[in-house]
């Protein structure tokens, strides 16, 4: 289960409060302006 789509637009980078880009495959959270990468987990149920 991929995350969702609500979640994805509350997230922001904690740096620049830019937009973060989501590399679920990877599971990584890319933000372009800083040039950082963010390892999430997704929990199953
Ligand atoms: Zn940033």
């Amino acid at each position: 289960m991929s995350l969702a789509t609500e979640l994805k637009s509350l997230l922001v980078c904690p740096l620049c409060k830019g937009e973060l880009v989501f590399h679920e495959a990877a599971q990584e959270i890319w933000c372009r302006a800083d040039g950082l990468a963010f390892r999430f987990v997704t929990i199953s149920r």
